[in-house]
């Protein structure tokens, strides 16, 4: 759980960045620029900049900025061939680079409109890596027990996938006690204790931002085109696939490629998807 407050102080995150980190965050930033994705992330800011200024709600200040950036294989490598190394090579230390940089632009942005920062849990600037052909070299051999350790690669059939479960994304508590204090947080939707008054705190219902993903199972292709080989187990891959990493519908029995990066929390480590298509 993260929570933090944000109050009438400027809510600029804690970390700063080490040089490197800085690099990287400048490389998304150059990309956005170069591409569409710059208009993306102005778009959602405006969205949100207008909604603030027809209702004057205090609580509008608080509310979620999301968008989905689609970072284009063959234009990364035109533009940005480093770049693309590091979604292929680091894909969790790109993820960060893309929150800092997206949050680099909305932060001037609302500057430019008179607003003050949001904070950074409010953006939720998701990203997929389109367009990346099958490659050899990325994909997920478990027979070989090669676990990449950047992006990698699953094809294979559909065999199986959970309901659509709920991922909360952001919850924005105010106090009702009348010290004005708001909390955010990422993960929960447990109340949080106020700072200032240790009293529980109420959520904005409408503030809520959820996502849903399943779990896939997905079996190599070998499994149906020679399934009669003696003395061979076939083991689904289980991959999580959030509902922003795909387009087309998902059919049992059917040849996706995923492309994806393991994620490890508290209690699970798995293969997150951030693309899926069909083949
Ligand atoms: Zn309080």
């Amino acid at each position: 759980m993260f929570t933090v407050d944000a109050g009438a102080e400027s809510v600029v995150p804690n970390e700063t960045p080490v040089n490197s980190q800085f690099h990287e965050q400048k490389l998304v930033e150059h990309f956005c620029r170069q591409t569409q994705l710059l208009k993306l992330v102005e778009g959602s800011s405006g969205r949100f900049v207008a909604n603030y200024r027809n209702t004057r709600r205090p609580e509008d200040l608080l509310a979620p900025i999301q968008l989905r950036l689609d970072f284009d294989y063959v234009r990364l490598l035109e533009i940005s061939p480093k770049l693309l190394q590091l979604i292929v090579e680091e894909p969790l230390q790109f993820q960060e680079a893309v929150r800092y940089s997206v949050y680099g632009l909305v932060r001037q942005h609302l500057k430019d409109a008179g607003l003050k920062p949001i904070d950074i849990n409010q953006l939720h600037a998701h990203w997929r890596l389109v367009g990346l052909p099958l490659s050899p070299g990325l994909q997920f051999e478990p027979r070989d027990q090669s676990l990449r350790l950047g992006l990698s690669q699953v094809q294979g059939i559909l065999a199986a996938y959970t309901p659509q479960e709920t991922l909360v994304l952001q919850s924005i508590w105010y106090c009702g006690s009348g010290c004005m204090r708001n909390a955010i947080q990422t993960s929960s939707t447990d109340a949080p204790l106020c700072s200032g008054c240790s009293r529980p705190m109420s959520e904005y219902q409408k503030l809520r931002v959820t996502e849903s993903y399943r779990i896939l199972a997905i079996l190599p292709s070998s499994a149906v085109q020679t399934p009669r080989i003696k003395g061979c187990l076939h083991r689904p891959k289980l991959i999580r696939l959030r509902a922003h990493a795909h387009d087309c519908e998902l059919k049992l029995g059917s040849s996706y490629l995923i492309t994806g990066y393991f994620t490890g929390s508290s209690t699970t480590y798995q293969l997150e998807a951030c693309h899926l298509r069909g083949i």
